[in-house]
């Protein structure tokens, strides 16, 4: 199968890359005005011409990142994909096919798809705490209020006089009788 040996290739690309082996093989042919194989063509192990698709989205240094991609999608639909869409847009593809390879071999199982399910966890999380605050906030707002109002108001309570406790009831006499006959 192309696939699992370009792979293979790659694994070999990517351990030379990163520790240098005495039998590791020769680096690819280098195409005149790249100053040297594009990463994909080095992890393909092919000859990297002016025209390559992918030279322009993954630069020598990047070897790790084509590989990675290339192990998940496949170098032929990396190709294939940035083909099919316009120039202005092929570095973000290439960015978010990355991105996403990565997470899938970090991530086997859920891939892209559980680190969105965690931040949506901390966002929920985050947003709760932030109600919480938010009405903590009005709470203390609203005493603070209170207390001001008691504080500056100039009609306060009179104190309590203990010796006429019934003082306020005490008001005017009675214009007419209580009863008349
Ligand atoms: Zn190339």
């Amino acid at each position: 199968m192309e696939s699992s040996a370009a792979f293979h290739g790659i694994r070999t690309s990517i351990s030379s890359s990163s520790v240098p082996s005495p039998t590791s093989s020769p680096p690819p042919t280098v195409a005149p005005g790249y100053g040297g194989p594009c990463a994909a063509c080095k992890v393909l192990r092919r000859r990297c011409s002016d025209k390559c698709v992918l030279a322009p989205y993954f630069p020598p240094a990047e070897l790790l990142n084509f590989a990675t991609a290339h192990r998940v999608f496949g170098a032929s639909n990396i190709i294939k994909l940035l083909q099919e869409l316009p120039e202005g847009q092929r570095a973000d593809a290439v960015s978010s096919m990355v991105y996403e390879a990565a997470a899938r071999v970090r991530d086997p199982i859920y891939g892209c798809a559980g680190a969105i399910c965690l931040l949506q966890k901390q966002v929920e999380g985050l947003q709760a705490e932030l109600a919480q605050a938010h009405a903590e906030l009005l709470k203390l707002q609203a005493q603070h209020k209170s207390l001001v109002n008691a504080l500056l108001s100039p009609q306060l309570p009179p104190p309590l006089d203990a010796s006429a406790p019934f003082a306020d009831y005490i008001g005017e006499p009675w214009d007419e009788p209580l009863w008349t006959i």
